[in-house]
């Protein structure tokens, strides 16, 4: 054995203390091997297990005075417990110490290593200062160093009791007694054992801080305490809990405060397994996508792409920069595109932002289209689009001439008011061109929201700006002829009152500053130039209507309508259907037929609707072969469109007793309507059956009081009006919407029915009547009259307060009709009722039962008489003067 070579170990230490190392040549800094070489050392601890005799022990040992007691040299261990078989490094400093090893080297034997209770302590003066138990050790190896310390290594071999000092300088040597384990056999030991190594397994499976080789050591191992020994290894375990080991001889016991250590110990480390699986998985997530979009870049930059992030906000700034935009809006474009560009790209909120940005850079905040202001030209432009509307044109020609010379004045807003197809549209599109400007249009038919007209706040998903914008945006330009359809048909409910927000668009005071919900940044409307179209003037909100300038287009003539379809409807459409006048021609009396036949309107787009249609059927010849032109006259029109769809002139054949025809104006244009009553039995009043308007219900009491206060000048008994009842009927058809003007109407049915005297078949009327019998004007002259021409009434009775109105009924009207102006109900039976009433003028006095009431109405009487003095020879009970037959020309 003392021929081994010395080997590697601390080599430097090896050359410079080699005197200073033990005698022997057992120098070995690996562990196996001083466990091998031990009982060249002592004998008496041959046995790896420790297994000591204490007589064979306490003969090797020279300070033995007692059987069973040695004596040994002591080293005090700071926070330190060695087991027996643990092979371990000792530092050594403190002087006693260091002698106490050499001594122990220099006589060959083992050494005491006991823990000291304080580990602070210098000086061990007293047994006391050390634990009890502690371990025999041999040393196998020693280096010295030169800083005065000592390095060994020193391997466990069983434990120790200490009894007390045999001396305490110049090293303390102690009075040991060796302590055995006590090991029942039995398979309670075995059981543990098996316990204690699987908990051993599980430990180091969870990451304990032992190295992986402890499970397999542990395997190993049969014999019990040293198992539990070996569970001192862990560097969980305190100082005082491996003492507690030390101590316990019972290695039952031992055994089982190990593995109730150990089943602690797992339970830790799976709970800290599992936060920290949380913790790592969280982390996981971010710094994943983290390497991911890092890894994006790097690639992006390699193929020479730019963060497309980054360009896009570049590319949106530019594009801000470009717009034009008035500075306040170019700062909120930029602020949002900062905010944009601290927002992760995948974040839904870049997509609104973006969104607004487009929004905000598409909007022609600079852009206008050059006026043209060439009056001339653009009273060509309206001649060559619309037939005759001389007048409309005439203003609209004003209108342009006064912006052309105040370009900032803020006129008023145009509103074509009339019924469908008489052109309001092609009008606005008209001026547009005239003007060289473009042209939007926006039906507000149905809108009920505020939010249609503003937009909705930015706040909303999916919120866009409102209509007003959106339209502008469309057009291209801050100065588009910008035509809102249908004011009349604007809605108002609890989602707000578009009608207010219409106003600040309309408003020329406050359209400056126009302020949509998205946008949040006012955009100037005073460039625009609004036109308005309705149906019917009445329900236009008024203040709505404050602000426009009205202009009626109540229908056109059947000539009109004829002119128009040959001069642009025709061509129009013949176009539209790629034929030519070589393909086709419309005869004269074909387009009298369509017009009067084929078409009931006050517009001409049922009729433009028709010649399409023929023009359909023609274009389907010709694309099948025909090669001669077709002309289409009234034979071939029945044969495109089929039978007559109206009959010209619809009043009625016969004079009739009780009906009468009354002009009203509804959605689509004026109308003829026929009020019918009819007397019967029964004790109420009147009944009134059809579509009729509150106002038209309060005529009906009016024109039946005026009656009855009339009676006796009527010829009508009074007990007519106690026993019957009158139903008065106004037929289906056209709605009124006009309010009052039926009212001279339905008093004249009911002096037709109560006298059975019969109206004349042709003759129309309008006007409404005041409790006192007189006629009030009424509107939509024009409109009224146009209906009374086309359902072929010979006779017009108007109000005398509309006279002036009369100016605009078109010349070919004037010649066939004959329009009569009335003051008052008087004039109205005499010119409608075929023969007069006979007046009751025999019965001054009469009365029914019980009554006493005058026969004649004195109230009437002394307000008519002032007016309409009586001619000589007629009879006085009626005041009446001759209506007034207009005589034309009007002026
Ligand atoms: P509105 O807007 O009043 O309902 P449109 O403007 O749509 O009517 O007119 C319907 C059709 O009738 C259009 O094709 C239009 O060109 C034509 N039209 C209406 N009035 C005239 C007119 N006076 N001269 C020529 N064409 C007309």
């Amino acid at each position: 054995m003392t021929d081994r070579p010395a080997d590697k170990v601390s080599a430097a230490a090896d050359k410079d203390d080699a005197q200073q190392v033990n005698d022997s040549d057992r120098t070995d800094g690996d562990a196996q091997k001083v466990e091998e070489q031990a009982p060249a050392v002592s004998p008496d601890t041959a046995s790896a297990s420790g297994d000591v005799q204490p007589d064979e022990t306490a003969s090797a040992d020279a300070h033995v005075h007692v059987p069973g007691i040695r004596e040994l040299p002591l080293v005090a261990l700071r926070e330190t417990v060695i087991f027996p078989e643990m092979i371990v490094p000792l530092q050594v400093g403190r002087d006693k110490s260091v002698a106490a090893l050499n001594a122990a080297v220099a006589s060959g034997g083992p050494i005491a290593l006991v823990t000291q209770r304080e580990a602070e302590r210098e000086e061990i003066e007293d047994p006391s200062e050390l634990y009890t138990v502690g371990t025999l050790a041999k040393i196998a190896q020693v280096v010295q160093l030169q800083d005065g310390t000592v390095r060994a290594i020193v391997q466990g071999q069983s434990r120790l009791r200490v009894v007390g000092f045999a001396q305490t300088s110049p090293y303390i040597v102690v009075k040991v007694e060796e302590i055995a384990d006590v090991t029942p056999d039995g398979i309670e030991i075995q059981a543990l054992m098996r316990t204690v190594q699987a908990q051993i397994e599980q430990y180091v499976a969870n990451g304990a801080p032992v190295p992986p080789e402890a499970a397999v050591a542990a395997r190993n191992i049969s014999e019990p305490g040293l198992l539990a020994d070996m569970v001192a290894y862990s560097p969980d375990l305190s100082t005082e809990q491996r003492m507690e080991l030390l101590e316990t001889t019972d290695v039952v016991e031992r055994l089982k405060i190990v593995s109730t250590f150990l089943g602690r110990q797992i339970e830790i480390l799976e709970l800290k397994g599992k936060i920290q699986s949380e913790v790592k998985s969280e982390m996981d997530k971010t710094q994943r996508e983290y390497i991911l979009r890092e890894q994006l870049k790097a690639i992006q930059r390699e193929l020479g792409e730019d963060d497309p992030q980054m360009a896009e906000i570049n590319e949106l700034r530019d594009k801000v920069e470009q717009a034009g935009m008035p500075e306040e809006v170019k700062t909120r474009a930029l602020k949002e595109i900062d905010r944009m560009s601290r927002i992760p790209s995948a974040s839904p909120e870049v997509g609104v932002i973006r969104t607004y940005v487009d929004w905000l850079i598409a909007l022609p905040w600079n852009v206008s289209t050059t006026d043209n202001l060439d009056i001339k030209s653009a009273a060509v432009i309206l001649d060559e689009d619309h037939y005759g509307l001389e007048k409309i044109k005439e203003r609209i020609l004003e209108y342009l001439a006064v912006r052309s010379l105040a370009e900032t004045l803020r006129s008023p807003i145009l509103a074509f008011v009339g019924p469908p197809g008489v052109g309001k549209t092609s009008l606005g599109k008209s001026i547009a061109r005239a003007m060289g400007r473009k042209f939007v249009r926006m039906s507000l038919g149905g809108i009920h929201d505020e939010a249609e007209i503003r937009g909705h706040r930015r706040t909303y998903i999916g919120a866009l700006p409102g209509r007003i914008i959106q339209n502008v945006k469309q057009g291209g330009s801050n100065n588009p002829v910008f035509m809102l359809d249908e004011v009349d048909k604007i809605g108002m409910d609890f989602r707000g009152d578009p009608s207010s927000a219409l106003l600040e668009v309309l408003d020329p005071e406050q359209n400056n500053t126009f302020q949509d919900n998205y946008l949040e940044v006012p955009f100037d409307l005073t460039k625009v130039l609004f036109i308005t179209t309705a149906n019917l003037l009445d329900p236009i909100p008024a203040p709505l209507r404050d602000r426009m300038e009205v202009i009626q287009l109540p229908g056109y003539t059947e000539t009109e309508k004829i002119e128009i379809g040959k001069r642009f409807l025709i061509p129009k459409q013949m176009k539209n259907h790629g034929l030519s006048a070589k393909t086709i021609e419309i005869t004269d009396e074909a387009m009298v037929d369509l017009v009067r036949s084929y078409t009931h309107e006050a517009g001409v787009r049922n009729l433009e609707r028709e010649i399409a249609n023929v023009m359909r059927k023609v274009a389907r010849a010709v694309a099948e072969g025909r090669k001669r032109k077709t002309v289409v006259d009234c034979k071939k029109l029945a044969e495109y469109l089929g039978p007559q769809r109206f009959e010209y002139g619809e009043l009625e054949s016969e004079d009739q007793i009780g009906a009468a025809t009354g002009l009203v104006v509804t959605e689509v244009g004026g109308d003829v309507i026929a009020i019918e009553v009819t007397l019967m039995e029964g004790k109420e009043d009147f009944i009134l059956t059809g579509q009729l308007g509150e106002v038209m219900r309060e005529s009906a009491r009016a024109g039946l009081s005026w009656i009855r206060a009339h009676a006796s000048q009527l010829g009508i008994k009074r007990e007519v009006f106690e026993r019957n009842t009158l139903h008065i009927h106004v037929p289906a058809g056209g709605i009124p919407k006009d309010g009052p003007s039926a009212g001279i109407t339905m008093t004249l049915a009911m002096v037709s029915a109560f006298t059975g005297i019969p109206v004349r078949k042709d003759v129309a009327m309008t006007g409404e009547i005041t409790l006192r019998g007189r006629v009030l004007p009424i509107g939509g002259l024009k409109s009224k009259i146009l209906a009374a021409h086309l359902s072929g009434a010979k006779m017009i009775i108007l109000p005398k307060k509309n006279e002036k109105d009369l100016r605009d009924i078109p010349e070919e009207i004037r010649k066939q009709m004959k329009l009569v102006l009335v003051e008052n109900m008087e004039q109205v039976l005499d010119t409608a009722l075929r023969r007069k009433p006979t007046p009751l003028v025999a019965e001054p006095t009469k009365t029914t039962e019980g009554g006493n009431e005058p026969a004649r109405d004195p109230e009437s009487e002394t307000r008519v008489r002032p007016t309409f003095p009586p001619p000589v020879g007629q009879p006085p009970a009626m005041a009446r003067t001759e209506p007034r037959l207009m005589e034309w020309p009007v002026e």
